[in-house]
């Protein structure tokens, strides 16, 4: 495995100067673009290539953890009817909703309005609260006490991250969210620069993989039926507007952030982290898909 692993990575590591780094958060714009690394979790074990420890922000990989808490603090019901499961062809950040689509059944929980909204379902008193409680969770599904926070992307986002405050207004302005937009959005990117590697993306593909159950120690960290209910929603918009070339590429449930990270789920067989920061336009790792698409020919994982 570890030479399939870092031959792959040798073939790809071209294509880490064909995309461009995200830098409308400006802070992202400092990574190194040379960077490339992977990491497999299967009952075989754990295998990494590359920069696989290397840490980066977490950004809309954590999307599919806000999904998980907002499930897990209340019911599939309330979140079903805040924000709906329709792939939204649209780009992560995008703004053109007209008056008719600004309801939950037009958004989903893998792009930001979707996520921002499932933030105010997360239980805790305070946002602060709310955001400790996400954070012990991804820690817990990675296996990982060290996961912290990457104050510089945190303070740069925030300084600048004024499309999402709009889009959050906007929910506010159509009685979908009730909170204060600052408060929600102080959880949204402290969650989005929790930093992580390959090997932390694959451990919590594996969980969710493994259908909620810890493959080591066998406890059951969430129910299967949230596991299904988020690996649908990677399948369908986890890649976003590229979610179905995604799906004729690799195949198989997947979420990338604007960090350059992507993490892959095999339902019932391993899961992925991935890392390469260029970016190709839709905002996904262009290098990162590239060796996704590789892995997946190589070892039969897509599912169609
Ligand atoms: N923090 C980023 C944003 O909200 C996440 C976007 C992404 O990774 O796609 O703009």
């Amino acid at each position: 495995m570890n030479t399939l692993l870092n031959d792959i990575l040798h073939t790809c590591r071209p294509y880490t100067v064909q995309g461009r780094l995200a830098n409308y958060i400006p802070e992202l714009a400092k990574a190194d673009p040379d960077k490339l690394g992977i990491c497999i979790v299967s009952d075989d074990g754990v295998h990494c290539a590359g920069d696989a420890q290397h840490r980066f922000t977490m950004q809309s990989v954590v999307k599919p953890l806000i999904l998980l808490q907002a499930l897990l603090d209340s019911s599939i019901e309330a979140v079903h009817d805040l924000v709906g499961v329709e792939a939204t062809g649209k780009p992560f950040d995008a703004f053109n909703y007209s008056d008719q689509a600004l309801t939950g059944a037009h958004i989903n929980p893998m792009i930001n309005t979707g996520a921002i909204a499932l933030c105010t379902l997360i239980r805790g008193n305070t946002y602060a609260e709310k955001f400790d409680r996400l954070l012990n969770f991804t820690r817990k599904i990675a296996g990982n006490d060290s996961m912290v926070v990457d104050e510089a992307v945190y303070l740069s986002e925030k300084a600048t991250g004024n499309k999402n405050r709009a889009l959050a207004y906007m929910l506010k302005a159509y009685g979908m969210i009730h909170d204060p937009v600052d408060e929600i959005l102080e959880c949204y990117f402290r969650a989005c620069s929790i930093l992580a590697s390959c090997e932390d993306l694959a451990k919590i593909a594996y969980v969710l993989a493994n259908h909620g159950k810890d493959p080591v120690s066998g406890v059951q960290l969430f129910p299967a039926e949230d596991a299904r209910y988020v690996n649908a929603t990677l399948m369908t918009c986890g890649m976003y507007d590229g979610s179905g070339e995604f799906a004729l590429r690799c195949g198989f449930p997947a979420k990338s952030g604007v960090g350059g990270g992507i993490m892959g789920v095999i339902p019932r067989r391993m899961g992925l982290g991935v890392y390469s920061p260029a970016l190709d336009r839709k905002g996904n790792s262009l290098a990162g898909i590239r060796v996704l698409q590789q892995l997946s020919n190589q070892l039969d994982l897509s599912v169609f």
